[in-house]
């Protein structure tokens, strides 16, 4: 093929359309790609590259495409279908492209996580005021928020680091490619430009009013002038272009503002390990992996959204925490809760696939099934005393209409293919019922056909016959042909017989070869038209699993205080912060039981706000600082706590901090991150903020460093006035005096030369660094040991000396690490006997008694 063919020419046309996507371009049983995006696939998937006429190509067979197609996504590309939609007489076969695959549109279950949600977000600007918007195609969620304070690129780091999205689309001019990656932890993330002129409010209203079917958007709380429409906008015109289905699932857009949340960066998420460690970035030893007991994928998915946004208002944690607590207190309710609620499927995607046309009997089923043991919750949930309904009187009425009718019309195991029948259950429809009487007895309905002849006849020796040349005959001997009636229909003649066929012979005959193909659509039809019928209905299951996975994060929330022996934190409107008896909720997790040791913390409403953290390395500063904000989030939350008992004042951001954090990957200095993220906080956080800094300003040499942590304390301390922890081991810092600050220290026991971590908090400063021993501790040879001992008395003695004298290196008797015994007795072991004439034996005997 050369650039001239027809079928290039037209590759060319289709590909000049898709030029940001990956062209899957079907020939046969292949998808073909070419050119760029042939060397870009085969190198991302180690495809074979060949070329043909001088153009790069590489193909992937059709039926394996999921799993390609799968990779790319995760890759960050998008991929577009290109179909043969006809194959003419002559010429090449007519293409189009029939579906366009992004990270943030998909919604096949393979190319999802079950456990998060997959989200794409639109970003633009509307007369001086950010409109942001997002939605995740396979549950519906659509939200739309705008924010037209002083800190728009605050708002909008803030949004996609509490989301990560997958893809998202930019207005042109305020697209900045690498400034959005920054923001972001998802490698394979899409970024696109959109138009300015498209963040139109006009249009955008338009376009989601008929998307909606209203006349106006104040139900969904939107005036027609609300610039967060927008965004709103913008998404659903890309997911018409892309997903190019008719998105009815998508239910409503919800307004939301930033507010409701206690913000935290992405910086703060990490550092926190809320849903990711730092070490391999899976979820195991998170937050999220101790607390997340659900018994479904709606609910993990919940939890997962509850720990990266924790509530801000008292009164909303207070119900969730009443709710939990209703459990808690109540173990019987829980367990039979948690035992029927693990039955529950993903509903929610499965609708996403009812509103997309590619649910099948199978999830239809799963659906019904699903649906019955909610009316099994239901009924647990009526003796209970204190939980409201699930279900609205009129949605359970919509409810158990769609179970019974499913029950009805699915059959038991069913097939998932269109193309094979089995699906619609037996008595569902008559003429179905008729087709498959009439396949599967067809010898029946023939023998009855038989006698009936015979007997309106009279003809007794009548056979009924079949030959591949006539198909169905009725055979009569000679003898009896003058009883023949006239509606016989003779086709051949024999020596001693005839052959008849009659019209309704023909008729049951051609039922009955054409009965597995009527089946097989009419089942087809019956099955589209069933799924047609649960799509006005999908925004009442969308409320459903709403409220479904809010009862299973409140389940797994009182599950997991069960378990872990938390109690419930009493929340307060102002800035206390009384933690009795903390623990770290991860650390202690993997300890055994009892060997975490609980500390306290107490600042008060009115005076402390600011603790100054002293103490060696390892004696548990960072454990204590992250596990104060952790509590803090979990209370936020709704959770309970791991404490003895607890009264949190809420907060309405977090920041946690951790000095000199290997960044470098990034290509900038760790030092430069380091301040760049201090920077972040000094201007974000507020009064009403929690604030954990952990060892800044370690990634700069000791004076530099020392200077810009005393003064970032002074800052936060007069400035800011936030509640703050701060840890740090420049000892100097201790000299800091305010009426706000108290100086708490981890305990160190010390026993000659050894020193014993407690880990236990205590009032005041820590009175030395210890940082020689822990050196000794962690196996340092004994000469370095000494000689770092012999320099930090030195430089004691010289302080107050601006210079630092650095003594000369005095020698240190070198020690021998092994004793002369235990290195004879190790020889002796590594011999190898067998292999040793006597005489080397004797050799070996007597260099080893020479080293004695
Ligand atoms: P630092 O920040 O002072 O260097 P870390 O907080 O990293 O110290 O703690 C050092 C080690 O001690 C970690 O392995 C941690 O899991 C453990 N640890 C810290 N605090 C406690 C505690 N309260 N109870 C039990 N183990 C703890």
């Amino acid at each position: 093929m050369t650039e001239k063919t027809p079928m290039m020419r037209q590759y060319m046309s289709i590909k000049e359309k898709h030029k940001d996507s990956v062209l899957f371009f079907r020939m046969g049983d292949f998808y073909e790609m070419f050119r760029s995006d042939a060397e870009d696939v085969s190198r991302l998937l180690n495809l074979t590259l060949t070329k043909r006429h001088g153009i790069p190509m590489c193909g992937i067979p059709y039926h394996a495409a999921q799993n390609y197609i799968g990779r790319l996504l995760n890759a960050g590309r998008k991929i577009a279908i290109c179909e043969q939609i006809s194959l003419p007489k002559k010429g090449i076969a007519v293409r189009d492209v029939v579906e366009i695959i992004t990270p943030g549109t998909v919604v096949d279950e393979s190319f999802l996580d079950k456990k998060s949600n997959n989200y794409l977000a639109a970003i633009g600007k509307v007369s001086k005021v950010m409109t942001f918007s997002y939605v995740d195609l396979s549950t519906g969620e659509f939200m739309a928020a705008s924010c037209s304070d002083n800190h728009p690129q605050e708002f909008i780091r803030k949004e996609l680091s509490r989301l990560g999205p997958r893809e998202i689309l930019i207005q042109e001019s305020l697209f900045d490619e690498a400034y959005f990656r920054s923001l972001s932890n998802k490698s394979g993330l899409v970024l696109n430009r959109i138009p300015d002129w498209l963040f139109d409010t006009d249009s955008s209203y338009r376009q989601l009013t008929e998307q909606f079917q209203v006349a106006n958007l104040k139900g969904f709380g939107f005036q027609a002038d609300d610039p967060a429409i927008a965004a709103a906008g913008v998404l659903l015109e890309y997911l018409k272009d892309t997903a190019r289905h008719y998105l009815t699932h998508l239910g409503g857009l919800k307004k939301y503002s930033e507010d409701l949340y206690v913000s935290l960066d992405d910086a703060t998420q990490k550092n926190l390990e809320l849903i990711r460690n730092m070490d391999d970035g899976s979820s195991s030893f998170t937050l999220l992996n101790v607390l997340d007991e659900t018994s479904t994928s709606m609910g993990a998915r919940k939890m997962r959204q509850w720990i990266l946004n924790p509530l801000r208002s008292k009164t909303g944690i207070d119900a969730r925490l009443e709710a939990v607590s209703i459990l808690y207190k109540n173990q019987i309710l829980l367990s039979e809760i948690r035992s029927v609620m693990s039955h529950i499927l993903d509903m929610e995607r499965l609708s996403s696939r009812i509103g997309l046309d590619k649910a099948h009997a199978k999830d239809l089923l799963s659906l019904k099934d699903s649906l019955k043991k909610v009316f099994e919750i239901e009924k647990i949930l009526e003796k209970a005393e204190g939980f409201s309904p699930i279900c609205t009187p009129v949605m359970k009425t919509t409810l158990q209409n769609m179970a019974d009718q499913l029950e009805e019309a699915i059959m038991e195991d069913p097939s998932i293919l269109l193309t094979e029948g089995r699906i619609i259950r037996k008595g569902y429809d008559s003429s179905l019922d008729e087709l498959r009487e009439l396949k599967n007895n067809s010898r029946a309905v023939l023998d009855d056909y038989l006698n009936s002849i015979k007997e309106e006849t009279g003809i007794t020796n009548l056979k009924l016959k079949y030959n591949k040349i006539i198909g169905y005959f009725l055979e009569i001997s000679k003898l009896q042909s003058d009883l023949v009636p006239d509606h016989f229909i003779r086709r051949q003649s024999l020596v001693g017989a005839e052959r008849y066929t009659t019209s309704r012979l023909g008729d049951l005959e051609s039922g009955i070869n054409s009965a597995s193909e009527k089946i097989v659509e009419l089942e087809k039809s019956l099955f589209i038209a069933i799924r047609e019928k649960l799509k006005p209905e999908i925004p009442v299951i969308q409320e459903l699993c709403n409220k479904l996975s809010e009862l299973d994060c409140y389940s797994s929330l009182a599950y997991t205080a069960t378990i872990r022996g938390y109690v419930r934190p009493q929340i307060r409107d102002d800035k206390s912060l009384l933690i009795e008896g903390g623990r770290h909720p991860v650390v202690e997790a993997h300890l055994p039981p009892g060997e975490f040791i609980p500390n306290s913390l107490h600042m008060d409403d009115k005076t402390s706000t600011f603790a100054l953290i002293t103490g060696p390395n390892m004696a548990g500063k960072s454990t204590f600082l992250r596990q104060t904000a952790l509590i803090v989030l979990m209370a936020q939350i709704g959770s309970y706590i791991p404490a003895d008992q607890a009264v949190i004042g809420t907060v309405d951001r977090i920041f946690c901090r951790v000095g000199a954090s290997d960044n470098l990957a990034r290509g900038e200095s760790t030092f430069l991150v380091e301040m760049n993220e201090t920077a972040h906080i000094l201007r974000n956080a507020g009064e009403r903020s929690l604030v954990i800094m952990d060892e800044i300003g370690r990634g700069t040499s000791t004076n530099d460093g020392l200077s810009i942590a005393w003064s970032i304390a002074e800052y936060l301390l007069e400035d800011i006035r936030s509640k703050t922890l701060f840890a740090t081991h420049y000892h100097e810092l201790t000299n800091l005096e305010h009426d706000s600050l108290m100086n708490l220290s981890l305990s160190v026991q010390e026993t000659g030369d050894d020193i014993v971590f407690l880990k236990k908090i205590k009032e005041g400063p820590a009175n030395n660094s210890y940082g020689i021993h822990v050196a000794s501790l962690a196996g340092l040879p004994e000469e370095v040991v000494s000689r770092a001992r012999q320099i930090l008395e030195s430089m004691e003695l010289h302080k107050q000396n601006s210079t630092l004298i650095i003594p000369e290196t005095q020698p240190v008797q070198q020690q021998d690490l092994f004793s002369s015994d235990e290195i004879v007795l190790d020889q002796l072991k590594s011999v190898n006997i067998d292999n040793m004439t006597p005489l080397e034996a004797l050799n070996i005997l007597h260099s080893l008694q020479e080293n004695l």
